[in-house]
């Protein structure tokens, strides 16, 4: 497990210095004073798997780091007044133009960030209503593409939601 980077000396909320402290069964910056304390958890993210109606998988160019101009699945982090739902969609929307609904939950994983520290990522599958692609800000191009033809993707657990979501619809057929 990664530790994140100490964000803190001082307290945020009387401006006191934090001390290293144990705090239900791990190690905590703690405000002596007026007992505030750096819960560090990890970071909640959704993922969007997505297919046209010719079976081909919905692929994102990344405009920003990490893993700039590589190709990965729609995703982003949740905001705090929506829900996982909702925030899959809207990044769907912003990130590629498409929209649909949410099908089911593909899984949740941990993905290790540099700048982050783990992130909680949610896979969702997605059956898309509208697969007019336009990129949005933080892509430099979308598209659609055969499984059989993804390029590499750089975070494992967009691998693993691929992966993940079709080895659960056996049943369903996948060109
Ligand atoms: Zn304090």
């Amino acid at each position: 497990m990664s530790d994140r980077k100490v964000l803190f000396k001082y307290c945020p909320m009387c401006r006191h210095r934090l001390k290293w402290v144990r705090v239900s069964g791990n190690r905590r910056l703690k405000c002596l004073k007026c007992g505030w304390v750096h819960y560090q958890n990890p970071l909640p993210a959704v993922v969007c798997l997505a297919e046209n109606k010719k079976g081909q998988i919905l692929i994102v160019k990344r405009g920003v780091m990490p893993h700039k101009g590589r190709w990965a699945l729609p995703g982003g982090f949740i905001e705090l007044q929506e829900t996982p739902e909702q925030a899959c969609l809207r990044e769907l929307k912003e990130e590629t133009g498409a929209e649909g609904k949410i099908i089911k939950t593909i899984g949740d994983y941990i993905q290790d960030s540099k700048t982050y520290g783990p992130i909680l990522v949610i896979g969702y599958e997605v059956k898309l209503s509208r697969e007019r692609l336009v990129p949005g800000d933080d892509a430099k191009e979308v598209r659609f593409v055969a499984k059989e033809e993804l390029p590499n993707i750089p975070f494992s657990s967009h691998r693993r939601i691929i992966a993940d979501g079709y080895s659960n619809r056996s049943n369903r057929k996948v060109k």
